[in-house]
């Protein structure tokens, strides 16, 4: 096993990674920009260093920079938890050249399942089902009117390289068709520096079910069940929960069966998840993350099983030490995010935290970076942590999140708890009758 893990990341992800290091015995080396040096994943790890400036471009995002700490501290291994160099399979072939673990899959799955193209097809050879589309990348715009016959409206346009919700375009009929084109091209150049794009079937009112998957190095190949992240906006969840409510058990088996001999298959390795719309009880895919969700939480509460440490247990060569059959799954988790942001136009809200009070008591998680006299920067993304509750029955897990947000303070910055209290106290969100676009009509309300 490893004795030394860098940690390229921030935040509550770098926090929680750090916490499983420790109870591997890992040391830890934190990097951080020079807006975060009072970070709390800094405080936390047992070494840090500082990889550039406020810019994540100049510091998170800075390879040579995170190499060089990697080299002074003596790191053998690095963890990139979400977003920022976690999904770049150039960084992870780069530690692959130099011997450094990459604490995730291969390079070559990262590339194939980075771009959505290469993912689709991949999959579809697989047997997973698909969102019907087009073949391949589109090429040109008679050719987007051609694939719009087959497909129908309305139709979704998505850039090959998207993330994060962005590079999608919904199109309703065909006259706006050549404007869509256009836009998402050129969007997908400027935000991703690739304008390969490609169309699906815009579904209308899916629930987006994920599926946990884990791979060690010798194919074994196991499923940690579902998770339901229909509660969206602008595409990018806000709450999320396991196990999923009201789905086609018989559905979900056979789609489990096909993503495990996929995985196989495919030699995967480490932690994935498979993305999918689920509508008339049928499963379709959407994409594969090749890394650890911002929701993994809920998985671990219902299984118990530390999905950051079985990570870095692959990484470092160990065998998967449990089977399918050990796995069981046990009662209702839901996570909320909390995000530095103000609740009603969701505007970001950086500025000195005064005062932090995370909720307790039974059956509460709370994976944070907040201390009281933290100021959370401007400079990166506004989630500052996340609330997780479970209970044996999701009713009990609802009361469970409405008494713990009420027991959550934090002042001195906008938070969109009281978003969250309003959401999860409607009868929709009690009763389940949800979609990814009902959270965007609860808004306008
Ligand atoms: P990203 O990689 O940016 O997260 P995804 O492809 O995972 O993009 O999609 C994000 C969200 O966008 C989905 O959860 C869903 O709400 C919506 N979406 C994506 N594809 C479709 C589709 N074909 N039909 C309807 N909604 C979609």
């Amino acid at each position: 096993m490893f004795k030394k893990v860098l940690i390229a990341n921030r935040g509550e992800i770098a926090v929680r990674i750090i916490r499983s290091c420790k109870e591997l015995g890992i040391k830890t080396v934190a990097i951080h920009s020079v807006a975060d040096v009072n970070s709390m994943h800094v405080k936390m790890a047992d070494e840090s260093i500082c990889v550039g400036d406020s810019k994540s471009s100049e510091s998170y995002l800075n390879i040579p920079a995170i190499l060089t700490a990697t080299e002074i501290t003596g790191a053998e291994a690095i963890h990139p938890g979400y977003g920022f160099l976690s999904e770049n399979f150039k960084f992870a072939r780069i530690l692959e050249e130099h011997n450094i673990a990459f604490i995730g899959p291969k390079s070559e799955h990262i590339k194939i399942m980075g771009d959505k193209v290469s993912a689709r097809n991949i999959i579809n050879k697989t047997g997973i089902p698909l969102v019907p589309g087009s073949d391949g990348p589109i090429k040109s715009l008679s050719d987007l009117k051609k694939n719009s016959e087959n497909i129908g409206f309305p139709l979704i346009i998505k850039a090959a390289a998207g993330g994060g919700g962005k590079g999608m375009q919904v199109v309703k009929n065909k006259s706006d068709l050549e404007n869509a084109y256009n836009l998402t091209k050129s969007e997908a150049k400027a935000n991703f520096g690739n304008d390969e794009i490609y169309v699906e079937k815009f579904l209308q009112n899916p629930k987006h079910i994920e599926f946990q998957i884990f791979a060690d190095n010798y194919q074994n190949v196991i499923h940690l069940g579902e998770r339901d992240c229909s509660i969206q906006r602008r595409h990018q969840k806000l709450i999320e929960e396991a196990p999923a409510f009201d789905i086609n058990q018989n559905e979900k088996e056979k789609v489990i069966k096909i993503i495990i001999k996929a995985m196989k298959e495919i030699k995967y390795r480490g932690a994935g998840t498979i993305e999918m719309l689920y509508e008339n009880e049928k499963f379709y895919f959407i994409e594969m993350n090749t890394r650890i969700q911002v929701e993994h939480p809920v998985t671990e509460m219902i299984t118990g099983i530390d999905i950051v440490s079985e990570q870095i247990k692959a990484a470092g060569g160990k065998k998967l030490s449990f089977k399918q059959k050990d796995i069981t799954f046990r009662g209702h988790a839901i996570e909320c995010r909390i995000n530095a942001e103000n609740p009603n136009n969701f505007v970001p809200s950086p500025g000195k935290v005064l005062t932090y009070h995370p909720p307790g008591g039974n059956g509460v998680r709370v994976d944070s970076c907040l201390y009281s006299g933290y100021e959370v920067v401007p400079y990166y993304d506004s989630l500052i942590g996340k609330l997780i509750v479970h209970a044996p029955t999701r009713l009990q897990a609802i009361e469970r999140m409405k008494r713990s947000l009420a027991e959550l303070v934090v002042e001195g910055i906008e938070t969109t708890t009281s978003l969250h209290e309003k959401i999860i106290s409607t009868s929709s969100f009690s009763n389940y009758e949800f979609n990814i676009n009902w959270l965007e009509s609860f808004l306008k309300k």
